[in-house]
This record gives C-alpha cells, sequence and structure tokens, in this order.
C-alpha cells in the first residue's frame, strides 16, 4: 500500500481541487512542440471533473525568478490544454489574490482553470508559508500531479501539502509505481544503463545505482573517465580526468557490493565531433591521441543484448553514445530496439527517464513499447540519487 493518498477514495463532488501539473512544455513560435506532458496529467483532470470537482491547475512556466515576464505566462497553455484535451480550460491572471478568486467563483463544477505561472511570485521558490497559504485558500484539497517538479521543495509543490488534505494525483501515481517498481522492489536481476556526457554530474546516482543494482552498464562520455581511470589511453575523448579517482571509488564500491560494471570493449572513433564524420570501428585499447570515441562498438552493443536478455529488469538514463550526430546514436538505438523487444515479449520491465534518454528513445522509435518512459529530468535522476524528494514526502505527512 502507498504511504500516500490517491484519488481513490476522494469525495470530491462540489469541492475545489488545487492541482499542480507540470505545464512547462516545450513551445515552438508559440506553438507547443510536445504534448506528452499534457497527456500525462489528463486523467486526473478527467477523473476529478467526471467527480464533479472545480479542478484548479497551478503550474510554473520557464524561470521568470518571481517577476511578471510576459512571455512565460500560461495564458496560450491554457488554450494548448482545452484544445488539445478537447475541454474548456478558463484562465485567471494571477495564481492568487482576488483575480484568482474571483475566477474560482465564476467556474462551475465540473470545469476546468488554469492560474497564472506561480513563479511570478518570488515567494514560490522560497517555499514560503504565506503564499502557501494563499494558494490553499482558493481549495478544498491539494492534488499533486507533478512528480517532475517535486524533487524542488517549492510553496505549490510541498508547503501547499502541508495546508490541505492532500493527494496524490494519477499521473505521480504511476511515476511512484514504475519507479518503486524498478528500484525499489525490482525483479531480479536488474540492470541500469547509465550513460550521457559527464560523471560529475552524476556521481550521487552511480554510487546509489551500484548497491542496488545487479549489473550496471557505463556507457558515453562518462565511461571515459572510467576507462581512463583504469589506464586506457581515451585519446581526445571527452574525459574527465581529474575525476579518475572518485570513477575508480565507484568501480571499488560495486566490487565490494557484488555488482557487476560493463565498460565499453570497443568504440565508434572519430576525429571530428560532426555528423557523418569518417569514423571506424575499434578495440577500446587502440584509440589514437587525436580520436574521439562517440559510440559504443558493436561487440559492446553485442554483449548488453544478451547480458539484458538474461535480466527482468532495465533503468536507463544516458545515451551510449553522441547519439544527436549520425551515426554515433547506433549503438544506443540498437540496444533501445533490443530492450523493446524482451518488453514486448513479457521478459523485461524498461524504465528509462531523464530528458536526453527520452529524446535519444524516442528517435529510436521505442517510447510506446516501454514499460515506463518518465517525464522528469532532475526529479528522475534526484529519485535514482536516492533521495526523498520533498514534494513526495510531503504526500506521505
Ligand atoms: P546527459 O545529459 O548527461 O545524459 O548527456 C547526454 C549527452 O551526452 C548527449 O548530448 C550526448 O551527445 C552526449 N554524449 C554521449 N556520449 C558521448 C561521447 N562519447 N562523447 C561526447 N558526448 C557524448
Amino acid at each position: 500500500m502507498p504511504a500516500y493518498r490517491t484519488l481513490d477514495a476522494i469525495e470530491a463532488n462540489g469541492k475545489i481541487a488545487l492541482v499542480r501539473v507540470d505545464l512547462n512544455v516545450p513551445l515552438q513560435n508559440g506553438t507547443v512542440s510536445d504534448y506528452t506532458r499534457i497527456d500525462r496529467v489528463a486523467p486526473t483532470i478527467k477523473e476529478l471533473t467526471e467527480k464533479g470537482a472545480t479542478v484548479v491547475l497551478l503550474s510554473h512556466f520557464g524561470r521568470p525568478k518571481g517577476q511578471i515576464v510576459e512571455e512565460m505566462s500560461l495564458q496560450p497553455i491554457a488554450q494548448a490544454v482545452s484544445s488539445h484535451l478537447g475541454i474548456d480550460v478558463g484562465f485567471a491572471s494571477n495564481c492568487v489574490g482576488d483575480v484568482a478568486k474571483n475566477a474560482i467563483a465564476n467556474t462551475e463544477n465540473g470545469q476546468v482553470l488554469l492560474l497564472e505561472n506561480v513563479r511570478f511570485h518570488a515567494e514560490e521558490e522560497k517555499n514560503d508559508a504565506e503564499f502557501a497559504k494563499s494558494l490553499a485558500a482558493l481549495g478544498d484539497f491539494y492534488v499533486n500531479d507533478a512528480f517532475s517538479c517535486s524533487h524542488r521543495a517549492h510553496a505549490s509543490t510541498e508547503a501547499i501539502a502541508r495546508e490541505l488534505p492532500a493527494y496524490a494525483g494519477r499521473n505521480m501515481q504511476a511515476e511512484l509505481s514504475a519507479l518503486s517498481a524498478a528500484l525499489e522492489v525490482p525483479t531480479r536481476p536488474v540492470m541500469a544503463i547509465v550513460g550521457g556526457a559527464k560523471i560529475s554530474s552524476k556521481l550521487d546516482l552511480l554510487f546509489n545505482l551500484v548497491e542496488k543494482v545487479d549489473c550496471l552498464v557505463i556507457g558515453g562520455g562518462m565511461a571515459n573517465t572510467f576507462l581512463n581511470a583504469q589506464g586506457v589511453n581515451v585519446g581526445a575523448s571527452l574525459c574527465e580526468h581529474d575525476l579518475a579517482k572518485t570513477a575508480a571509488g565507484i568501480l571499488e564500491k560495486a566490487k565490494t557490493v557484488g555488482c557487476e560494471v560493463i565498460l565499453p570493449a570497443d568504440a565508434v572513433l572519430a576525429k571530428e565531433f560532426k555528423a557523418d564524420a569518417a569514423n571506424r570501428i575499434a578495440d577500446i585499447s587502440d584509440v589514437a591521441p587525436d580520436e574521439m570515441i562517440l559510440d559504443a562498438g558493436p561487440q559492446t552493443v553485442n554483449q548488453l543484448k544478451e547480458k539484458l536478455a538474461g535480466c527482468k529488469t532495465l533503468i536507463w538514463n544516458g545515451p551510449l553514445g553522441a547519439f544527436e550526430i549520425s551515426p554515433f546514436g547506433d549503438g544506443t538505438f540498437s540496444l533501445a530496439k533490443k530492450a523493446e523487444d524482451l518488453t514486448k515479449s513479457g521478459s523485461l520491465i524498461t524504465v528509462a527517464g531523464g530528458g536526453d534518454t527520452v529524446s535519444a528513445l524516442t528517435m529510436a522509435g521505442v517510447t510506446e513499447s516501454f514499460t515506463y518512459i518518465s517525464t522528469a529530468g532532475g526529479a528522475f535522476l534526484e529519485w535514482m540519487e536516492g533521495k526523498e524528494l520533498p514534494g513526495v514526502k510531503a504526500l506521505n505527512s
């Protein structure tokens, strides 16, 4: 049983629901270019409106730093939610005070209202108790459906949950159960793939994962730092030479706790970091001083596929190579396809998250088949680091 309350037993009819959502969606020329975050909060909005609540949405958008910044108004997003979900979504030009109160008073049960960017008030990011009280005064109960914002103790994610009966929305619930199924109570063996550019941004995550998973695959630029720590010459590759000792410490810890670590055995090398640069496949011990490791080689990818076939759970953050530049995404895409096949056949649970990872898996065309793709970036990483997220913790109290 989860420690948080869900919408299952909620008495919502005739009540005002304050629902924290993440509508910080990408805009291109004023148009939403990716509706995933809107789709993810749709079930909660639908359920609460069907139960007869007035649904008042709270969100941030961009980083206005406590100022009113016109380009960061949520007004166009209200229109986008409205047309995408086929529902009427009203808009109030302030998230607190009389403007918000009047707009809510004019919104009927079963209808939806979006309040202006909570970050137009500096108190939001300060987790200010008085500001949280002003938000809470607008509604009867609070629903957090923004896992992706819950690593921040902000007024609309943390302090507000102490002011009203607080519930996890359906998106939050789905994130928490998928993530806990992957790392807290996983079906073993569990493989984690951690790739991407640098280990400096993922140190806590690596230290936490070696204790939790059976097999840790280190890929991408960060693998170079580990290879370098083992005395491999990585040529002109991205490498954090100053972190050699830390990398060695992670490998040592893995050995102590019995976590198998897999580093690339071969790689795709190039002298230029550009699309279709001349490249060659070579053993990892054969990198020339002017060459860069830009992708995992075929031998490594095959080894990973075989290993993955024997696993029951995969958790993935970070690409195996510079996937945005052809052909250096091939290793990531090929392994992603294998993960997709295993998921489809029912033998593997696949959970992935993080902005670049989702882009890479989207390019591989596998996101529909993965068991769960987290839309959270920072929150997903902090959760993988084993940290308690303040917005989630607040729902437990
Ligand atoms: P991250 O945000 O830490 O997950 O890093 C993702 C970025 O790492 C992507 O933009 C990739 O292009 C980059 N990356 C992955 N492997 C390499 C590599 N071997 N060399 C340089 N950049 C890489």
